[in-house]
């Protein structure tokens, strides 16, 4: 028995709007569709976030998201998609079994708002922080 919602429903125990499936992924519609044909595609292996997985896990579960963001714009007639993996609660997980958003974009005013505050760039800074990076 799992607590996990994902799990339950790649278990078939509850039921969701399946889009894709395969050996190792499930891609289902979100039953909050933030916009028309959001998908979500999860691996069928529990894992809590990407920030979980090892590198192989992850690239088998992205390798199947080109060819299905292409069929959900097809299906929808979307110009543009997010597609994003919230990991843990402060970057807004509330799911926590892997999940990669797929969602598709009509226009300015769909509904959907990804706010990237931009600054201006401080290149002594930005360079002490990519050296930080590529020690840690
Ligand atoms: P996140 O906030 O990134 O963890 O995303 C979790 C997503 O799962 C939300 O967009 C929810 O709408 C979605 N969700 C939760 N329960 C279900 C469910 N039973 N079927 C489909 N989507 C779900
Ligand atoms: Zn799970």
């Amino acid at each position: 028995m799992t607590d996990c919602i994902f799990c339950k429903i790649i278990a078939g125990e509850i039921p969701s709007c399946k889009v894709y499936e395969d050996s190792e992924v499930l891609a289902f519609l979100d039953i909050s569709q933030v916009t028309a044909g959001h998908t979500l595609i999860v691996p069928k292996q529990h894992a809590r976030n990407l920030l979980d997985m090892t590198g192989e896990d992850s690239s088998r579960l992205f390798a199947r998201v080109p060819d299905l963001a292409r069929k959900i714009m097809k299906a929808t007639g979307a110009i543009g998609m997010n597609i994003i993996a919230n990991s843990e609660e402060v970057a807004g997980q509330t799911v926590f079994h892997t999940h990669v958003h797929l969602a598709p974009r009509y226009g300015n005013e769909d509904g959907l708002k990804i706010d990237f505050t931009t600054h201006e760039p401080d290149f002594t800074a930005l360079n002490e922080l990519a050296s930080q990076i590529r020690q840690a």
